[in-house]
């Protein structure tokens, strides 16, 4: 059996995992990183970036289909178009490769040895991974768990046969012509509108009352109008009981009562748990909340020298938050003074329109006792949005009332993700609003709303 040591092991090759083994590689610290499947994680090989080419594609095959209907005052005409699924997957797939051998390469160039095969913890500093040659010991001084998240199964809605998860939901070979999707959250409606785009007739079950629960009605608005565009139902107050008996429908219970919803593949996403458990990892005592490990904000646990990082530690499970704790705990494991000192992590929903938020929406703000303005500029009033053919949606800005401290940002709206970089510097930086409306936006942007939105607080936008 080979043994090895080194400083620092990181258990999981996801957004987390490889930001901190490349940043701790690049400090010079020894590091070994292990991967049950392929560096990237969930982010690069089964979510974040699978779903956004997804789409990507379903949205230019929209886009021509509705020029193909005749539908479009720009004046270009087009056949009908055809879609080749199994294509579109391929295309994808070259993406997934792309960016996943791009991680290893990072890696190696970081010096970061990668062992690949499933971790299993021995004690809370060694491990034995089971590799394609055989088994292997990593013991370590320090280790950092970042073994990311798996969707969850509902106990009435086991996965297998019709019924799916994100996972497959990404590789399908042939267009449902029926999909239901269970959970209208940010992953059942990014997807869900991506195969209602592509051609399937798309109805979208959710328990709770509205659809984006995290998000305010204003934002969410465009994005439900969109949906009934797309001819998307959706059953909100409505529970996914089980299988019909044949097995080719879902049982729902709403407030009409029980009904079968006919379907040729059900997409169950409400959510994801954490794999905080399995790998031996229950067997260390670790603190737990919930079913997260419970971390300091140096993403200590409550064992020493063992770090966690990313989805295993907690909402909101998002790829750039634990991208921002894997590099952070390098910084520390090398001896640097740091801390989760983050005022925003901002949100983001790939939806039609796409919704970002960072800081605190109007209400949570009112909530936390902030006197606040409050300036909304409507993409109706931007040139750019016109030119691009979609004006719906607007950019908000949240600021205290007595020093015009910027409290929040959010904007709901064709391409509005591009706008976070800018949301999330605001936020950290301490902007005030006359900060946003002091600084030159290029013009025809749709970024120039963000500059309306800060002026309409002060009282004097210009265009509107
Ligand atoms: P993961 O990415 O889950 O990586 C954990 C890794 O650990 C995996 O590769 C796994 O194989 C490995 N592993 C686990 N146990 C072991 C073991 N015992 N031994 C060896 N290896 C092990 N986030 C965003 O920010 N933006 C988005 O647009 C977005 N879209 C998403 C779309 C979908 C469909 C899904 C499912 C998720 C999406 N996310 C998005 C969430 C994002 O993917 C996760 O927050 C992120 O991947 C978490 O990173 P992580 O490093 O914590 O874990």
């Amino acid at each position: 059996m080979k043994e090895i040591s080194c400083k620092l092991l990181v258990i999981g090759a996801g957004p987390g995992g490889y930001a901190c083994a490349i940043r701790a590689g690049q400090l010079g610290i020894d590091t070994v990183i292990v991967e049950a499947a392929k560096p990237g994680g969930t982010c690069l090989t089964i979510g974040c970036i699978p779903s956004k080419a997804l789409i990507h594609a379903a949205e230019v095959f929209d886009a021509t289909r509705q020029m193909a209907g005749g539908r479009n005052a720009m004046g270009i005409r087009v056949d009908q178009p055809s879609i080749d699924l199994a294509g579109t997957m391929a295309w994808k797939d070259g993406i997934v490769g792309r960016l996943t051998s791009g991680v290893s390469g990072l890696l190696q160039k970081a010096r970061v040895k990668i062992v690949s095969g499933r971790a299993r913890f021995r004690d809370g500093k060694t491990v034995e991974v089971e590799t394609e040659t055989g088994q292997q010991i990593v013991r370590a001084e320090t280790v950092v768990i970042a073994t990311g998240s798996d969707p969850v199964e509902l106990a009435a809605l086991p996965f297998g046969g019709r019924v799916i998860s994100s996972t497959e939901a990404l590789s399908l070979r042939q267009m449902p012509k029926r999909l239901i999707v269970v959970g209208g959250g940010y992953i059942g409606l990014e997807l869900g509108t991506a195969f209602a785009k592509l051609g399937s007739e798309v109805t979208v079950v959710e328990a709770t009352a509205q659809v984006l629960p995290i998000y305010d009605a204003d934002l969410i608005k465009p994005v439900t109008r969109r949906l009934t565009e797309q001819g998307i139902k959706v059953f909100t107050n409505t529970k996914a009981i089980g299988l019909s008996e044949k097995g080719d429908a879902l049982v729902v219970e709403g407030p009409d009562g029980q009904q079968e919803l006919p379907a040729d593949q059900i997409l169950a996403a409400v959510g994801r748990r954490p794999r905080s458990i399995g790998s031996g990892l229950e067997d260390l005592d670790l603190d737990r909340s919930g079913p997260y490990l419970r971390i300091d904000d140096r993403c200590r646990t409550s064992m020493r020298g063992i770090y966690a990082i990313g989805d295993v530690t907690g909402e909101p499970m998002l790829a750039h938050r634990a991208i921002a704790q894997g590099e952070m705990v390098a910084e520390i494991v090398a001896g640097k003074k740091r801390a989760w000192d983050k005022r925003c992590i901002p949100s983001i929903c790939f939806t039609d329109p796409e919704i970002v938020s960072a800081g605190l929406s109007p209400s949570e703000a009112r909530a936390q006792g902030y006197d606040v303005k409050v300036g909304q500029f409507p993409f109706t009033a931007n040139g750019r949005a016109m030119t691009m053919q979609d004006e719906d949606g607007f950019v908000r800005v949240v600021a205290r009332a007595d020093t015009n401290l910027v409290l929040g940002l959010q904007a709901v709206g064709s391409g509005v993700s591009e706008l976070s970089a800018a949301f999330s510097m605001a936020i950290e930086m301490g902007t005030r609003l006359e900060d946003i409306a002091g600084t030159i936006h290029v013009h025809p942007t749709r970024s120039e709303a963000l500059q309306e939105a800060a002026l309409k607080a002060m009282g004097h936008a210009l265009h509107i």
